[in-house]
């Protein structure tokens, strides 16, 4: 009697046991569930907030006023094509890169530009979609190029003459050759310089870009000298050399030109400042020409 007792408690613990087990894997696996929710639901609102604040981040952008009409206006892609550009890498870059229009990191690889002026980075099409309708940094708002280059004689050497002392109003032919000439000087000193700022501001270069860069930078320093030796050609009224020395310093840039494309360099970084040199020097010719004639 006692044994067919002990038996049948034995069978009724093994059966509440068994229940008790149900209820426990079932709750684990309604916990389970609950906690796979949150997790979901926690990393869906985290993305909508994320999409939504770079929706409004890039439609401030796209509708904020600047002060600056001239701000609105879509930049010249001949400018664009001077700004520098670099590849990512964390193994030059010390610090985390942000591209301030999609407000993502720099990803290993990745093609950024580089604003000389205020040197804010930002992806190339980021920017460049940028530039599609303004001309300042998305950032920062500095122009990307406040100083309007002069291009010809009228802009350059006139404004010259006009602001100096009355005496030189009388400037004749030769001093306007020398104003012609320093303006193109000083313009190559400043590409000389914009260059070598470049290569040391600018991480990641594309190697060939590099080379290319250097090369411009010599180019530049030689153009100067010849234009130092085409002032005293100037000066001794030695008009034929004028032109040897200023055809010489055009040639710089032309072989600065060449060198991009010969290096098979994607970027094109310095051909309006190229351009902007020869025209300059073009100028010097013209009044030297002059010169020769009378
Ligand atoms: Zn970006
Ligand atoms: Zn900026």
């Amino acid at each position: 009697m006692e044994n067919t007792d002990g038996i049948s408690n034995q069978v009724s613990n093994n059966t509440a046991y068994a229940r008790n087990g149900k209820i426990m894997l079932c709750s684990g696996i309604i916990l389970f569930t609950i906690v796979v929710f949150i997790v979901c639901f926690h990393s869906y609102a985290r993305w909508i907030f994320k999409h939504r604040q770079r929706r409004r981040h890039l439609l401030s952008l796209s509708v904020t006023p600047t002060a600056a009409g001239a701000a609105d206006k879509a930049l010249d892609p001949s400018i664009l094509g001077t700004l520098p550009t670099f590849v990512y890498s964390s193994k030059t870059q010390d610090s985390v890169l942000q591209c301030a229009v999609c407000l993502s990191e720099f990803q290993e690889g990745e093609k950024g530009r580089l604003l000389p002026k205020c040197s804010h980075t930002f992806h190339v099409c980021c920017l460049d979609i940028w530039f599609h309708a303004h001309s300042n940094c998305p950032l920062c708002r500095a122009p990307v190029q406040s100083d309007k280059v002069p291009e010809t004689i009228a802009e350059t050497v006139v404004p010259v003459i006009e602001e100096a002392d009355p005496e030189s109003e009388q400037a004749n032919l030769q001093q306007l050759g020398m104003i012609a000439l320093r303006l193109a000087s000083g313009n190559a000193t400043d590409t000389a310089l914009y260059i070598k700022r470049m290569l040391n501001d600018t991480s990641g270069l594309d190697p060939s870009t590099e080379q290319a860069l250097t090369d411009c930078a010599q180019h530049y320093v030689d153009a100067n000298q010849q234009l130092d030796d085409s002032v005293a050609a100037l000066l001794a009224n030695a008009q034929h050399d004028v032109n040897a020395w200023v055809g010489a310093a055009i040639a710089d840039a032309e072989s600065c030109e060449d060198g991009f494309k010969e290096s098979g360099s994607q970027d094109f970084l310095l051909t309006a400042r190229n351009a902007i040199f020869k025209q300059l020097c073009n100028n010097a010719l013209a009044i030297n020409k002059l010169l020769t004639a009378n």
